[in-house]
């Protein structure tokens, strides 16, 4: 093992939260080893993010500043990241699977020659060799993978790894990369970033998720749900079938295709627990589902489940929710 590289991005001024659990990770990945942690550090100005990175983990930064990485452009960040590679010859390169990391990972793993893990959920470092583990067939199965060669390509999954203790003692090292980014390289440009106005809290950052799907039988059963998530505090989640079918936007979508959440709470409600929905819960501490249909595959991967029709029960919820909460 020659050092593990982490991608550390730029996102709304300030460091993105997936270069923080990548960093969790490879620390230990990289300290039963006694090799470096360096975080690859991509934007256009970015020295007064340096020390946050060495206060949650970076033995090691690699500033690699440049104009054209202002906002996310997929060739100028592949092309940093292959050149950054190359200066420091990392044996694993540690990616988000956030949808950049998903875009990133499999072209530079082709660019550098190297193997690729995807969608990790654990790490461990067993009897002097590095276990990398993902979920198989929607989360039904383990696989685990360990290195027959490096360099290799490693993407995490969001919110699987929780960022490391900030220690703001820490100090490290700073080495920047001079970047060779020639105009013609840069295919695509971006002109507008719009952001997605949301209330609430985020799905991906909310403890207790509730999710709906099919069975709500339209958007007003949404509703439903966005009041127990605000007596909650939660966020409101969907199945592909509900967005699919127009009743909340594509951005609630939870799944292989949509997005990852690693609540402590999952109330899954008229959700019947296809594989593709399940992969994207696989984090969630505890799985409650509402279903009118007892064989229901979401009651195998559940704590509780409650039969029944979801019209009765979340009303009756959001009432002993009310009471306890002295509402
Ligand atoms: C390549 C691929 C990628 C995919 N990616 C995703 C993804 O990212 N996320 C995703 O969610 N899906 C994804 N899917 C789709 C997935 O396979 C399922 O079709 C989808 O998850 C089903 O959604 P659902 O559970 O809401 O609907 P259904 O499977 O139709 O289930 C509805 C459930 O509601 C119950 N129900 C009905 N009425 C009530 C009631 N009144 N009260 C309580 N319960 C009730 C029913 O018993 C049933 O179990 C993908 C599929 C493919 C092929």
């Amino acid at each position: 093992m020659a050092g593990i590289l982490v991608l550390a991005r730029m996102e709304g001024g300030s460091v993105a939260r997936s270069g923080f659990e990548l960093l969790g990770a490879a620390r230990s990945l990289a300290e039963p080893f006694g090799e470096r942690v360096t975080a690859a550090l991509l934007g256009k100005e970015t020295s007064a993010y340096l020390k946050t990175l060495f206060v949650q983990g970076a033995d090691l930064v690699a500033e690699a500043s440049h104009p054209s990485l202002g906002t996310y452009a997929p060739e100028a960040y592949l092309s940093a990241l292959e050149q950054i590679c190359r200066s420091l010859d990392p044996s694993m390169i540690l990616l988000s699977a956030d949808s950049i990391g998903r875009e990133l990972a499999p072209r530079l793993a082709h660019r550098l020659e190297a193997g690729i893990v995807a969608e990790v959920i654990d790490v461990a470092v067993t009897d002097g060799i590095p276990h990398l583990i993902s979920p198989a067939y929607g989360g039904k199965a383990m696989s685990v993978f360990t290195p027959k060669g490096y360099p290799l390509v490693v993407t995490l999954k969001p919110r699987a790894f929780k960022p490391l203790r900030a220690d703001e003692s820490k100090h490290g090292e700073v080495v920047e990369i001079d970047l060779d980014l020639p105009p013609h390289l840069l295919q695509v440009k971006v002109v507008e970033q719009v952001k997605e106005e949301a209330a609430g809290v985020k799905l991906e950052d909310a403890k207790i998720v509730i999710g709906g799907g099919r069975g709500l039988g339209g958007p007003e059963g949404f509703q439903v749900l966005e009041q127990l998530a605000k007596l909650l505090k939660g966020a409101v989640g969907a199945s592909r079938a509900a967005t699919d079918a127009g009743w909340v936007p594509t951005s609630w979508q939870i799944g292989q295709t949509g997005k990852t959440v690693g609540p402590d709470l999952y109330i899954a409600v008229g959700i019947s627990g296809a594989t593709q929905h399940i992969a994207g819960v696989s984090g969630a501490k505890t799985i409650v589902a509402i279903n009118t249909d007892a064989e229901a595959p979401i009651f195998k991967i559940a704590q509780l489940g409650i039969v029944g029709d979801y019209k009765k029960i979340v009303p009756r919820l959001i009432g002993k929710c009310k009471e306890l909460l002295g509402r």
